[in-house]
């Protein structure tokens, strides 16, 4: 059983084609640039055969044609028939509050993902090109969308709805919705199997901490709160976004500046967070080079972001009445010895202990908190395309 995992950008299609019998990566690979000058497909096997192709790639239907050209390819592919492909699981990233899971998508599923494209206008309308480019290609094949918000539709009422007034929820659907849902779903789930205790037992803080960052409270198998909100701006600090603020700056900046929405909205999305309080960059590897350097734009940079995990890990153990793990995964969790261990020092109140030896590890799954430690601390790389494609699977068996 073979599928082909698909996440479809503006300009972008990353791939996965996963062997599920022993769930292994056969091939991977991304196309960058659609529609853009100097596009290229860079592919992978699982046996390191690597390539790229420098190639006019029009738009997302060449660029899926392409894929499947390199899949069968006599030297780096890894298929000798297209119908060796069982199915595509695509990441959709918004499901509104209807898609409470993944699904099969027919025309109907389809016709809701086009509607919730005002909920995530960046994602939804590539995500659907994406999947309608593979109904053609692959015609009769079953496609399954899953969504970055599902996993989150268990939040109560207290955790989702914000206090403005009640008919902007009922009107628009203005509401917490979360992100990031896969990953957190992923690195939760595998956490209770790395303790040995059932998931619905357990109460997980998971932190996915890379460019985009959020934090997600799994109580008994469910989440019960996220920090990301309508939209993925809100919560912690990011690379670029600014996560939560008062609200009402966002009328002062304006008007101070002479400004109009869609620049504040851009400066809020693409120019804050880490970039915005350091002035040099997005990235924390960069951040933390200057820290270390004795730049204090940077060192309070890094100083805000860990803050804030810090305030919201607390306020969800308030919220679950208790934790037994805490989580880090994401490029900078899984990666940034640094920030696990600034973080878990600040909550050693909670009897919290960090194994310092056994955190100095990247992108490694690894226990990193001590024996006697009151909550277990995790680092568990995330694998959204496995889930992805797991998800797929249920589906279509
Ligand atoms: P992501 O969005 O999950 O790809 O994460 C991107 C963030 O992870 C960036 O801030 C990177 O600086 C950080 N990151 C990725 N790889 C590493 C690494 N090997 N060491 C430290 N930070 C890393």
């Amino acid at each position: 059983m073979k599928i082909l995992v698909i996440n479809s950008g503006s300009s972008s299609i990353k791939y996965q084609l996963f062997d599920m019998v022993k769930e292994i990566v056969v091939a991977k690979g991304g196309i960058q640039r659609i529609g853009i000058d100097n596009s290229f497909l860079e592919h992978e096997t699982h046996d390191g055969k690597e390539t790229r192709i420098d190639r006019d790639i029009p738009d997302h239907g060449e660029g899926i044609k392409l894929l499947i050209d390199v899949l069968l390819d006599k030297e780096y592919g890894v298929i000798s028939n297209i119908d060796e492909i069982d199915a595509v699981g695509h990441r959709v990233l918004h499901g509104g509050e209807k898609f409470t899971e993944s699904v099969i998508i027919d025309k109907e599923v389809e016709k809701t993902i086009e509607e919730y494209c005002d909920l995530g206008p960046l994602h939804n309308p590539h995500n659907l090109t994406g999947i309608r480019v593979c109904k053609k290609i692959l015609p009769g094949k079953p496609q399954v969308a899953v969504f970055d918000t599902s996993f989150h539709t268990t939040m109560p009422p207290k955790a989702f709805l914000y206090a403005l007034p009640f008919e902007y929820y009922e009107k628009y659907k203005v509401k917490r919705y979360g992100f990031h849902g896969t990953s957190h779903r992923y690195v939760s789930r595998r956490c209770a199997q790395l303790m040995d205790k059932p998931y619905e037992e357990l109460k997980i803080i998971s932190c996915h901490l890379g460019n985009g960052a959020s934090i997600a409270a799994v109580a008994n198998g469910k989440c019960i709160d996220t920090s990301m909100g309508l939209t993925p701006l809100e919560g912690l600090v990011m690379g670029t976004r600014c996560g939560d603020i008062d609200p009402a700056i966002i009328k002062f900046i304006m008007e101070k500046e002479g400004i109009s929405i869609e620049e504040m909205d851009k400066i809020m999305n693409k120019k804050s967070g880490l970039l915005g309080i350091s002035g040099i960059s997005n990235d924390s590897r960069d951040v933390s080079e200057a820290a270390k350097n004795g730049n204090k734009r940077a060192q309070m940079a890094l100083e805000l972001f860990d803050y804030r995990i810090v305030k919201y890990i607390g306020a969800y153990i308030a919220a679950m009445g208790g934790a037994d793990a805490i989580v880090f995964t994401a490029g900078i969790g899984e990666n940034q010895w640094e920030t696990r261990e600034n973080i878990i020092e600040q909550l050693g109140f909670l009897g919290i202990k960090l194994d310092k030896e056994a955190n100095k590890v990247r992108g490694e799954e690894k226990e990193i908190s001590t024996p006697d430690s009151k909550i277990r601390v995790f680092v568990i790389p995330t694998n959204e395309e496995l889930m992805i494609a797991r998800d797929t699977m249920a589906l279509i068996s």
